[in-house]
């Protein structure tokens, strides 16, 4: 990693430059809550007075940039004595500004899967290769626990990262694609005094989460907590609506379909994201549902985010953003639930 320090004037000039040349996305307000407070959402800018970089979060994730809610995978048309198959993956360039810490390594778990994973996805990773994703930080929202998981930093999967010192900022630079771009713009060398703020900054932003949520245990615990009550307690609430997982950064469970033309002359086979809480997500072939009951599809999803991937892969998928938790009209939310958990087993939270 190579650090600079650039002046939010500079910073601009840098931006601008590259939202010029690139399709660039980044917070914007979209709509205004119950709550009088602002929505925002990742969204086209077409120039830097349209990003507002100071956004609390974002209520969809950058997740569908890289796997959208629904894809074409092939197309296939047929001839008499044959037939042939069509896959594009193809991405144009693209930026990313404003993406936080949280949601940058929510994007490296959904790496392992669909890069270092043993499919790996070519769609997903055209996406990924062609986007260039600037980093920012900020002071946690109320309601997000990313501390707790130790997702509050990131050290990869950027290609520049900002840490805001007031007037400049402290830049992460992680790629020498960043790295040439910064040439066309003023920075420095970070002195001893952006050294010290840059730590101040990182101590202020770990000592301002008001949600705390213990999941050091949590793998063990599910283990124990399988047949608890809690998971009927929480499973009758819910609407099996999906929305937990359409907002979650790392959720990446689909289905895939394929449509054949009444003409039987061309087909096309497409992917949608599926959510474990929908009531067909375990139905198979013969209508045979291998999960009927809400409180198991809730369960799957909480063991697939905490206990599964723990086991796996050595990491929790949940990377604390709190999205799902905002996002579900019943209030079912980790925090409540862990700690339901947690007191069942006998622990103090
Ligand atoms: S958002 Fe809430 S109600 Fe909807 S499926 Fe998820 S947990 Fe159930
Ligand atoms: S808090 Fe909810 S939405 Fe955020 S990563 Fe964890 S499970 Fe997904």
């Amino acid at each position: 990693m190579i650090y600079k320090v650039i002046g939010k004037d500079e910073f601009r000039k840098l931006i601008e430059g590259l939202i010029e040349s690139n399709e660039t996305f980044g917070p914007r307000q979209v709509d205004t809550g119950k709550d009088g407070q602002p929505i925002y959402q990742f969204r086209k800018v077409d120039s830097f007075d349209d990003l507002e970089l100071d956004y609390n979060y974002t209520a969809s994730s950058l997740k569908n940039f890289f796997l959208p809610f629904k894809e074409l995978l092939s197309r296939y048309a047929f001839t008499d004595d044959d037939w042939e198959q069509g896959i594009e993956y193809r991405v144009n360039p693209r930026v990313i500004v404003g993406a936080r810490a949280c949601d940058i390594n929510a994007l490296n778990k959904l790496d392992d899967i669909f890069i270092r994973g043993a499919f790996p996805s070519p769609y997903y990773m055209a996406r990924r290769n062609n986007t260039f994703l600037i980093g920012m930080d900020h002071m946690p929202p109320e309601d997000c626990f990313c501390e707790s998981l130790g997702e509050l930093t990131v050290r990869q999967g950027f290609n520049l990262f900002c840490t805001d010192l007031g007037d400049r900022y402290y830049l992460s630079i992680n790629s020498s694609k960043a790295f040439n771009f910064l040439k066309k713009v003023k920075t420095s060398n970070p002195t001893a005094e952006d050294d010290r703020k840059w730590i101040e900054r990182r101590q202020l932003i770990k000592s301002s989460f008001q949600t705390e949520v213990e999941t050091d245990e949590l793998p063990d615990l599910l283990d124990i907590e399988f047949s608890s009550p809690i998971w009927k307690k929480w499973g009758d609430k819910c609407l099996n609506c999906g929305v937990c997982a359409m907002v979650c950064p790392t959720c990446y469970c689909y289905g895939v379909e394929e449509t054949i033309d009444v003409s039987l002359k061309q087909a096309r086979k497409e992917r949608q994201q599926y959510s474990c809480t929908v009531v067909d997500f375990a139905e198979v072939a013969g209508g045979h549902n291998f999960r009927p009951l809400k409180e198991d599809r809730l369960k799957y999803r909480y063991y697939h985010h905490y206990h599964g991937f723990a086991e796996n892969a050595d990491q929790q998928i949940c990377v604390g953003c709190n999205r799902c938790g905002r996002a579900c009209l019943p209030g079912i939310n980790p925090k409540d639930v862990i700690n339901d958990l947690i007191l069942e087993s006998g622990d103090d939270v």
